[in-house]
C-alpha cells in the first residue's frame, strides 16, 4: 500500500434528488466508535431510533425500523414479506420508480396489473379507485413522490378507498419523508418505506420503514408457515414461505423486538447517523422543515423562470423537493452538468428513460436545501448557460430568488 495517496474528497454542493449533503452532526455521529449490536448501550439507541422514526413518519405503529441496505432494500423487504405467489397487485405508474415497484413485485411472483400516466402528470384519485374496484387486488403499491419526473401523487383519498375495500396500501415515500408532509396513519397507509439519502439527509445505506397490524398479521401467518416447515414440509407451505431470509420482515421484527432474536449484524455506525439525522429533523420541527423546503423550492423556481427557462411537468403536482427543467432545444444537457461540476463543484441531475436528455433535475432536499445553495446554483447555472451560448435573461435569476427570500423573511417563514 506504500506510496498510495490519502483519500481526497473534493468539496461539492449537491443539488440532486439524492444522495444529498448531510449535516456535520450526522457525520460526527457516524464516526463514534463501534458498539456490539447486543450491547445495551446500542439496543437503547435502537429503541430510541424506533420512537424517533414513529414521530417523523407520523404514525402510532408499533413497528418502525430501518432495513440495512439502500431504499430499494426496504421496498423489497416490504413487498417480498407480504406478497405470496399469485397475489394480485395493482401499481399505478407515473415515473421510473413505479416501474421499479412493478419489477420487484413481479419477482415476488405476484400477478401484477399496472395503470400508467404520461411522465409529468399524476393520477386523479378516482382513476385509481376505479381500477381498484375493477381489479380487486390484494395490494395497491405506489410511489408518493417520483423523483424521475418530479411529480407527487396525493394519497389520502386513495388510502381511504383501500381501507374501505380491504386492500393493503403500500407506499414508496423514499423521496418525500422529511421534506414534505407524509401522514402514514391519517392517509391509511399500511406499509411505508423511505430512504436515508434523500430528505432525511443521512448517507445512503438504510431504508426506514413502518407497517401496521394489517401487515403484521400477514407476517405472523407466514412466520408460522416457516416454523411449520421445520416439522412438516408440505408443498403448499414451501410455496407460501417468504422467499428471502435477509428481507424477511417477520425475522427482522423479532430482531427489533425486545426478544432481540439474532438475524443480521446491524450496521451500528449507520444507525448512529440515522438517529442523529432524525433528531435534527425533530429539533427543527416537521412544519418548520416542510416550510423551509417550500421556501427554498419556490425561490429556486422563481430564479429558473426569471432566467427564461421552462419547468417540466404539471405544476399542480410538482414535488417541493425536486424541480425539473426542460433543457432548451439544441443544448447538450450533459455538457452543462459537467461544467457545473467542474467549474463550480455543483452537481445537478439528469433523468431516465423517456426524459433522458430532455430535462435537468435539481433537488432541494434535507441539508442541501439551503438559501446559499439555491443562490449559488442559480448563479452558476446562468453562467454556464451563457458560456454555452444559450440566450437567457441575464442577471435576473439570482435577483428573483433574493426578492423571494426577502418576502419570505418578512412573512417570517423558515428559510435557513
Ligand atoms: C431514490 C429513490 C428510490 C431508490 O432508492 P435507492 O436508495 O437508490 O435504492 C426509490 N424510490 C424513489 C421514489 C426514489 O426517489
Amino acid at each position: 500500500m506504500r506510496g498510495n495517496q490519502p483519500l481526497h474528497i473534493p468539496v461539492r454542493t449537491i443539488m440532486t434528488p439524492g444522495p444529498v449533503e448531510v449535516d456535520p452532526r450526522v457525520r460526527q455521529a457516524m464516526s463514534h466508535s463501534i458498539l456490539g449490536q447486543f450491547d445495551p448501550a446500542f439496543t437503547s439507541i435502537m429503541n430510541e431510533t424506533m420512537q424517533l422514526l414513529r414521530e417523523v413518519l407520523q404514525t402510532k405503529n408499533e413497528w418502525a425500523f430501518p432495513i440495512d441496505g439502500t431504499s430499494r432494500a426496504g421496498i423489497e423487504a416490504m413487498l417480498c414479506s407480504v406478497i405470496e405467489e399469485g397475489d394480485k397487485v395493482l401499481i399505478p405508474c407515473f415515473g421510473r420508480f413505479g416501474y421499479l415497484l412493478k419489477e420487484i413485485t413481479e419477482r415476488c411472483g405476484a400477478e401484477v396489473t399496472i395503470i400508467e400516466k404520461e411522465w409529468g402528470q399524476v393520477f386523479e384519485p378516482e382513476e385509481i379507485i376505479r381500477a381498484l374496484k375493477k381489479e380487486q387486488p390484494k395490494i395497491l403499491a405506489m410511489v408518493h413522490g417520483d423523483t424521475s419526473t418530479g411529480r407527487m401523487q396525493p394519497l389520502q383519498e386513495i388510502g381511504k378507498a383501500c381501507r374501505e375495500l380491504d386492500i393493503l396500501f403500500i407506499v414508496d415515500a423514499v423521496a418525500t419523508v422529511g421534506g414534505t408532509d407524509v401522514k402514514t396513519d391519517e392517509w391509511f397507509i399500511d406499509g411505508l418505506i423511505t430512504g436515508t439519502q434523500k430528505c432525511l439527509s443521512v448517507p445512503s445505506g438504510m431504508a426506514p420503514l413502518t407497517y401496521n397490524e394489517r401487515v403484521e398479521n400477514i407476517l405472523k401467518e407466514r412466520k408460522s408457515i416457516e416454523q411449520g416447515l421445520i416439522t412438516e414440509r408440505s408443498e403448499v407451505n414451501v410455496k407460501r414461505r417468504i422467499k428471502s431470509n435477509y428481507f424477511d420482515l417477520s425475522q427482522l421484527q423479532d430482531y427489533w423486538s425486545p426478544a432481540r432474536l439474532n438475524h443480521h449484524t446491524e450496521a451500528t455506525a449507520m444507525l448512529y447517523g440515522l438517529n442523529e439525522g432524525l433528531k435534527l429533523i425533530l429539533e427543527e420541527g416537521l412544519e418548520q422543515r416542510f416550510e423551509r423546503h417550500r421556501v427554498n423550492e419556490q425561490a429556486l423556481v422563481a430564479g429558473i423562470k426569471a432566467m427564461g427557462l421552462t419547468l417540466f411537468g404539471d405544476e399542480a403536482s410538482k414535488m417541493p423537493t425536486v424541480t425539473c427543467i426542460s433543457i432548451p432545444a439544441g443544448v447538450n444537457g450533459e455538457q452543462v452538468r459537467r461544467m457545473l461540476l467542474d467549474e463550480f463543484g455543483i452537481e445537478i441531475a439528469s433523468s431516465f428513460g423517456p426524459l433522458a436528455g430532455k430535462i435537468w433535475r435539481i433537488g432541494t432536499m434535507g441539508y442541501s436545501c439551503q438559501k446559499r445553495n439555491v443562490l449559488l446554483t442559480l448563479g452558476a447555472l446562468e453562467a454556464v448557460l451563457i458560456a454555452s451560448g444559450v440566450s437567457v435573461h441575464r442577471g435576473e435569476a439570482v435577483q428573483a430568488a433574493l426578492s423571494y427570500y426577502s418576502e419570505a423573511l418578512k412573512e417570517e417563514r423558515a428559510v435557513l
